[in-house]
């Protein structure tokens, strides 16, 4: 490794930061190469620090001194200890995901030159054809991307905080606490911590606003925004979801007591009197409380839970109200050693199946696909529904065997029909501790080859959720599996955190708008809008969308009038055994499906 400093004296103009020298990091094996950049860096008309890496290693010890920043990275692809472009993700992840990382090579072509822009480079320069004035450009250049990149940064930060905070009270709204509620579930499975959920419910606040107008009634919703904010710890997140109610997430709260004196507490912080306009408003509290775990780690049962406990507070005398733990939760079911023996005899005899939901476009009703999901009950624990089966399986070292019979029986019995029906597809689900394995590719790509299906075929469903959990890793496998040709699908779009960011960042092929924005479409207006807005979006993007839980043919022929491709549903057909597949084909074939005269179906109601 070799330091310099190369000064230029004063009269540089277009200089990036006269003030700053500009951190310049050359990595490149042959010491040749190297010291005719350095040179020609020091012909350019700004103070240059340059740093030089002679090997990947090198490079990796430079980026990853602490306290390290470089303004520009010359990178060399071919370098003695392995391929220069594996040094992008760490540069970008570990140093400045905007740092511009200008290409070097001994040989220059189209083709490495628009692979390198692809993989990220900024610029690309060919060394035999080096000089002062193309190496300068190069950083102008990169520069300027690298203004563009933060500019646009800065713009998408504003729009997301925008779309995930309540433009009034500047508190979380429902999308993000709904995401930390998610993550803090997920951490209490993990790794036990305990929390609370609270719903708040203002009294009196409609007659504030009645009497006094919404001038006031804004006051007080900020103030007690404020407030509440100000007087929780900085790991809590305080909510507004919407008119008079908030849901604050109290972390570390483990018992029913300190649960209820953080309720006494909230209730008095809200009674304090708001100064407005001279007058003095006073508003009460009814609080409901959920606790995880007392009440399962299920983000939409706790919120439910802590919204009828607050619904009892409001009809009673007591404002604080705490959820009563519920039988139906899963926790019992995890807690039980023979229900994962059971699992685990059920994966090693292949005993558990998997149903066949058939996926049609819409408006000529082929059938374009189906999706896969798992079915399977034990002898005597009761009744097991897939989403528990799945959570049971992540939490245990089940996943492993589980997703290799899953990609087997599946991807076997497609095999035996993918002649049969051309044009078709097979969807699997795959949950974000699956994609964690090391092993998932691998498998998923065995899998293909074993059963001769060709991958274009084969469609991975992944959460929002999955996609968050680990971005960075998502990204790695998602982009192993489409150098594959593999084609991936957003499952449950708009049912949790959901932000279009990642669309971007994922390269998708397919979105399934969640069916709870399905199931009521025809009455609600908002619904309506959000699916118009998906079918643009999809349209332009070349994303094909498709529509979860179509119960009725209505529903049908209102998303198609919405300009919706693709969908299913029980209204088409629920899941199938693989047995009773063939002959439903068959039937479905058959038979004509013309689309029923609802257009334009009215919105019933305005309801968001
Ligand atoms: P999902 O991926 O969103 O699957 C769609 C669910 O909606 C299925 O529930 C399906 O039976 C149900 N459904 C389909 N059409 C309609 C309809 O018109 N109305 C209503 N109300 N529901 C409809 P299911 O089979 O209970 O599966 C639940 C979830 O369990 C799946 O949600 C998926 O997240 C998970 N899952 C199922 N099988 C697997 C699997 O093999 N691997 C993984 N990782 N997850 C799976
Ligand atoms: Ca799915
Ligand atoms: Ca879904």
């Amino acid at each position: 490794m070799k330091h310099a400093t190369i000064e230029k004296a004063a009269g540089a103009d277009a200089a990036p930061d006269t003030q700053e020298p500009l951190h310049v990091l050359i990595v490149d094996d042959d010491d040749v190469d190297r010291e005719k950049l350095s040179r020609l860096l020091h012909r350019c008309p700004w103070r240059i620090e340059v740093k030089e890496a002679a090997s990947r290693r090198e490079a990796l010890d430079l980026i990853r001194t602490p306290e390290t920043r470089f303004d520009v990275v010359f990178l060399d692809f071919g370098l003695t200890d392995g391929d220069g472009r594996d040094l992008l993700p760490p540069i970008r992840e570990e140093l400045d995901p905007d740092c511009p990382i200008i290409a070097v090579t001994g040989h220059g072509s189209a083709q490495i030159a628009a692979d390198s822009i692809k993989l990220g480079m900024t610029e690309f320069l060919t060394k035999r054809m080096l000089s002062a004035e193309k190496v300068a450009a190069s950083i102008e250049e990169g520069m300027a991307w690298r203004q563009d990149r933060q500019a646009l940064r800065q713009a998408e930060a504003e729009l997301t905080h925008r779309s995930l905070h309540d433009p009034l009270t500047d508190l979380p709204n429902r999308t993000l606490f709904f995401d930390r509620l998610t993550q803090a579930c997920a951490r209490a499975r993990r790794s036990g911590d305990a929390f609370a959920v609270l719903m708040v419910d203002l009294d009196r606040f409609k007659e504030i606003n009645d009497s006094l107008g919404h001038a006031a009634g804004d006051v007080v919703l900020q103030t007690i925004g404020r407030r509440l904010r100000s007087h929780l710890r900085e790991v809590d997140t305080v909510a507004r979801l919407g008119g008079d109610e908030f849901a604050i997430l109290l972390e570390n709260i483990a018992t029913v007591d300190a649960a209820m004196a953080m309720g006494d507490k909230i209730s008095q912080l809200i009674q304090q009197p708001v100064l407005h306009d001279n007058r003095v408003l006073y508003v009460g509290a009814s609080l409901g409380i959920a606790l995880c775990p007392q009440l399962g780690y299920t983000p939409t049962a706790l919120l439910s839970a802590a919204d009828n406990a607050m619904y009892e507070a409001k009809a009673g005398i007591e404002k604080t109200c705490l959820a009563r733990s519920q039988q139906s939760d899963d926790t019992e079911a995890l807690d039980s050693k023979s229900l994962l023996e059971e699992l685990a005899q059920a994966i090693a005899d292949h005993a558990i199946t998997w149903h066949w939901q058939p996926k049609i476009d819409l408006a000529s009703a082929t059938v374009t696909g189906f999706e896969a999901l798992v079915r399977w009950q034990p002898y005597d624990s009761g009744n097991i529904s897939p989403e528990q089966l799945i959570r049971i399986v992540e939490q245990s070292p089940l996943i492993e065997p589980f997703t290799v019979l899953c990609l087997d029986t599946v991807l076997g019995q497609f095999a035996s029909v993918q002649d049969a029906w051309p044009g078709t597809s097979v969807s699997i689900n795959v949950s974000a501790r699956m994609l964690e394995r090391p092993s998932f590719v691998e498998n998923v790509l065995g899998a293909i080859e074993i059963h001769k299906i060709a991958p274009e075929r084969v469609i991975l469903e992944l959460t929002e959720t999955a996609l968050i959990a680990h971005p960075a890793q998502a990204r790695r496998v998602i982009e192993r599996l489409r150098r594959h040709c593999l084609r991936l699908s957003i499952d449950d779009f708009g049912a949790g955190f959901t932000s279009f960011g990642y669309l971007r960042e994922f390269t998708v092929d397919e979105i399934k708008i969640d069916r709870s924005f399905i199931s009521r479409c025809t009455q609600s207006a908002f619904d309506q809008s959000l699916i118009t807005c998906l079918v643009v979006l999809c349209d332009s993007l070349g994303i094909t969308l498709v529509a979860e839980g179509i119960e009725d043919d209505e529903v049908r022929a209102l998303l198609i009038h919405l300009g919706c491709p693709s969908g299913q549903g029980y209204g088409i057909s629920r899941p199938l055994a693989f047995d009773a597949l063939q002959g439903w084909m068959h039937k479905w074939n058959s038979t004509a499906h013309p689309v029923v005269e609802v257009l334009p179906v009215p919105p019933r109601q305005a309801a968001r």
